[in-house]
């Protein structure tokens, strides 16, 4: 059964603006799904769906096998929003009292379960201080003790890292992870690409209400298409016999950095016997692999 399920979701808001368009999504259970999208795409609204936030104007979903709204999910759901509004007068400790009395927990699951979430988010030592003390990076893992606070088994995550510097980062990867390895699934909203490549297993791109790719980061991927070579003792017949071999070729100006465009990596070798034969001196290739920024780029681009 899949975590999150949507079958041809749709909302068109009051003024007529139709901001998700028949979304169909499944995300299995245990995974790390990274939603993306440029701003406006709709994300933020299919999010508010899910959460019961928004009405669908039409279609439907489930979380954990539940209609959107029931209770029993809504219990096993954590979700950190994006511009999270900290009672910042408190604690550490009181802010997450506060909201596991709003998510029903007992006094005693809570002081239980508080100290627990402190520690997995690197904040014990904190406990006590208030969340106005606080960095940007606490505050955002605070946000996230609170997502996690009644032990969920769906979390959804609106941009963790974005106000992190790359250590606080590296930790929001680390907590996310150690929720994958207790089965948990997260959806993952962030315009951090970097991050998004080192945490996802699956991810699915949004544009303009609809989802225009879904799949695992790699097979999304082009194929590499360019090589760097550093080559030395480079000859013109060398060149010559590079250039009818492949789609475009630059020299730089150091005279050994050459750029390479080819069809397939299949195209390789012969490169490489080419330039072997013509006595040229191979000291590195390079194939150049897309980065899920440059397929987000793409994607956007596309009309
Ligand atoms: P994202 O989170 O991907 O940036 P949103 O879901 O916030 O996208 O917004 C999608 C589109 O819907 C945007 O063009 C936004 O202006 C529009 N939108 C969002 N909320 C409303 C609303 N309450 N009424 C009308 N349009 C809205």
């Amino acid at each position: 059964m899949p975590a999150i399920h949507t079958e041809e979701l749709r909302k068109v808001y009051r003024n007529g603006f139709v901001a998700v368009d028949g979304l169909t999504l499944s995300v299995a259970p245990g995974q790390i799904f990274g939603f993306l999208g440029p701003n406006g795409a709709g994300k933020t609204t299919t999010i508010n769906m899910l959460l019961a936030n928004v009405r669908p104007t039409s279609g439907s979903a489930t979380l954990l096998g539940h209609p959107i709204g029931n209770q029993n999910a809504r219990r096993r759901l954590g979700f950190l929003p994006e511009k999270f509004q900290f009672h910042d007068f408190l604690t550490a400790t009181e802010f997450l009292d506060l909201h596991g009395v709003l998510y029903g927990m007992s006094s005693r699951e809570r002081k239980k379960r508080i100290p627990e979430v402190l520690d997995l988010v690197g904040l014990s030592g904190r406990s006590k201080s208030k969340i106005s003390e606080f960095s940007k990076g606490m505050q955002q893992r605070v946000g996230i003790a609170q997502a996690l606070l009644n032990n969920p088994d769906l979390v959804i995550l609106d941009e963790p890292t974005s106000a992190l510097d790359p250590l606080g980062r590296r930790d929001v990867r680390d907590i996310v992870r150690h929720l994958k390895e207790q089965g948990k699934t997260v959806l993952l909203n962030s315009h951090l690409l970097g991050e998004i490549e080192l945490t996802c297993d699956e991810i699915a791109i949004m544009k303009r209400g609809k989802i225009v790719r879904q799949g695992r980061i790699p097979d999304l991927l082009a194929a590499p298409s360019q090589v760097t070579m550093i080559i030395r003792s480079i000859t013109d017949k060398l060149l010559v016999d590079l250039r009818a071999q492949t789609h475009a070729l630059t020299v730089a100006a150091d005279n050994e950095t050459v750029e390479a465009a080819i069809a397939t990596q299949e195209e390789i070798p012969a490169l490489v016997e080419t330039i072997v034969k013509n006595g040229g001196r191979l000291m590195s290739l390079v194939p150049r692999q897309e980065s899920l920024e440059d397929l987000f780029i793409r994607i956007v681009e596309e009309k």
